[in-house]
């Protein structure tokens, strides 16, 4: 049985002030969420503030983003070591946001994933297909090759520590929700490309759902057999939307 893991992706959002509120508001509601892990990733320079708000609620720390070198002459980044120092448990890799605006291919995804990994944190690696790729039907060809990327380098025993997040990149911050039907059949999928390598892996990787995922459509979709949580970008900036989803 997998546990349910939302998680909240908060962006380029946040001030020392907005940021303690929010902590704060979710700690008070994690009361009400039963059995789900619950974990937030601030922007870089607040998460020793957040993981010291953190500590003993349940909540868990990530980042963003992460450098895929180890230490040295690599100005503007921060290594896995330092995000561990600093609290952290997880990292996102792969966002669309960094493939799209920042140029990240596949495999400096894949480097990244290693170097998380490598320190101990557990990547939440992020998988998914632009509109145009949808409709013209090559959802999971994009997605196995983002796969592809890290089974290559890292090898399919690696997605035992580690979190996949579908991803749709047109539900993303749009308000456009994959439905459950068109989530699960992703989801399955990736699943199954697990599972033709090792099914024990396969069985135990959660898969989470990400793409404007809220408190009215969080239910339904966490009923599928293999959407094993949430990444949340807009609804995790305010305690009463993120907890709607961590209590569906
Ligand atoms: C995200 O950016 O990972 C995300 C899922 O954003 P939103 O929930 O706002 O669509």
């Amino acid at each position: 049985m997998r546990q349910t893991l939302v998680a909240g992706n908060w962006k380029l959002n946040g001030s020392k002030e907005s940021i303690q509120t929010l902590v704060k508001g979710i700690a008070d509601g994690m009361s009400g969420v039963d059995g789900k892990a619950v974990a937030v990733c601030p922007p870089y320079v607040y998460i020793p503030m957040v993981s010291e708000l953190a500590a003993g609620t349940g909540i868990a720390v990530g980042a963003q983003d992460v450098a895929d070198q180890e230490s040295g002459a690599f100005t503007g980044e921060v290594s896995a070591a330092m995000l561990k120092d600093v609290g952290c448990q997880y990292v996102i890799v792969g966002h669309s946001e960094r493939r799209s605006l920042y140029c990240e291919k596949d495999e400096d995804t894949a480097a990244k994933y290693v170097a998380a990994q490598k320190e101990g944190l557990t990547p939440i690696l992020c998988v998914g297909e632009l509109l145009e790729e949808r409709e013209s039907g090559d959802t999971e060809n994009v997605v196995a090759k983002q796969l592809d990327a890290v089974l290559s380098l890292a090898g399919v025993e690696s997605l035992a520590n580690a979190v996949i997040a579908y991803e749709p990149v047109w539900a993303i911050g749009t308000g456009k929700t994959a439905t459950p039907e068109q989530a699960q059949e992703v989801h399955a999928f990736i699943r199954g490309k697990i599972a033709a390598l090792d099914a024990s892996v396969a069985e135990k990787v959660q898969i989470l759902y990400g793409g404007s995922m809220n408190g009215s459509n969080a239910a339904e979709l966490l009923a599928m057999e293999d959407i094993d949580g949430g990444l949340i970008g807009g609804a995790s900036l305010t305690p009463d939307a993120f907890l709607a989803i961590c209590t569906a």
